[in-house]
Order: structure tokens, then C-alpha cells, then sequence
């Protein structure tokens, strides 16, 4: 897997590119994954331009903890009682979107991502 080309979800935050929107604040947005693994696939997305997770420092280390927080949040809101939370880092991690989010998935997940 390569990275994409294009940031598509800092177009996403614009509002360039439609989702479909679960959570927003104005830090971090959460939207519907557009090819689910699960009943309920959500990603949750930081609006400041991140690459990837080893971006994570002293200065921003809150907004990735707030990333949990959402998710939380996201999961009482689709009544979900059980998830899975993955983020892939990198491109050797398995990372397409060149923009940090973390995947939400229902409990009946297709696989580990
Ligand atoms: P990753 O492999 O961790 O980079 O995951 C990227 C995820 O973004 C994949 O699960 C894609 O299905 C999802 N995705 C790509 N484009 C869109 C889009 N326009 N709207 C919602 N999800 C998308």
C-alpha cells in the first residue's frame, strides 16, 4: 500500500469532498468510512494537517488524546457496545490516507485492518 497523492480528508474538512458526518468540533471531525469493514465504520479525524501518528509530540500529544475521547463519544451516539479502535501509521503500516485518523469499528469488524 502507498500513500495517496492527495490529502482527501483536508478536503473532507473543507467541505470540498461530501460525508458523512457523525461528529464535529473544531478540532476534530468524525465521518463514515466510504467502504465499511463493519456494520458501523467511523473515522476519526484531526483537522490540523497531520501526516501521521509519529507526528504525536509534547504540544499536540492532547489533541490525540482527544481523538479517544471522540470515539467515545461517537460510540454512545451509535449505541455501540463494544469497538475496536485502529490506526494505521505510515505506509509500512498499512497507512493510504496521508492525514491522521483513527478507525472506529462495531464489533462485528471484518478484520484487523
Ligand atoms: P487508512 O488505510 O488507515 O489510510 O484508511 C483510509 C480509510 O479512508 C479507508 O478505510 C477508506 O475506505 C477511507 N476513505 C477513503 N476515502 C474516503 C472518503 N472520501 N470518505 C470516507 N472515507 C474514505
Amino acid at each position: 500500500m502507498t500513500f495517496l497523492d492527495t490529502d482527501i480528508f483536508a478536503k473532507i474538512i473543507s467541505g470540498e469532498i461530501p460525508c458523512d458526518k457523525v461528529f464535529e468540533n473544531d478540532r476534530i471531525l468524525a465521518f463514515h468510512d466510504i467502504q465499511p469493514k463493519a456494520k458501523h465504520h467511523v473515522l476519526i479525524v484531526p483537522k490540523a494537517n497531520l501526516i501521521t501518528a509519529q507526528e504525536v509530540t509534547k504540544e499536540n500529544q492532547e489533541l490525540f488524546g482527544e481523538l479517544f475521547l471522540v470515539a467515545k463519544q461517537v460510540a454512545e451516539k451509535l449505541n455501540l457496545s463494544g469497538y475496536k479502535l485502529a490506526m494505521n501509521v505510515g505506509e509500512d503500516g498499512g497507512q493510504v490516507v496521508p492525514h491522521v485518523h483513527l478507525h472506529l469499528l462495531s464489533s462485528d469488524y471484518k478484520s484487523i485492518l
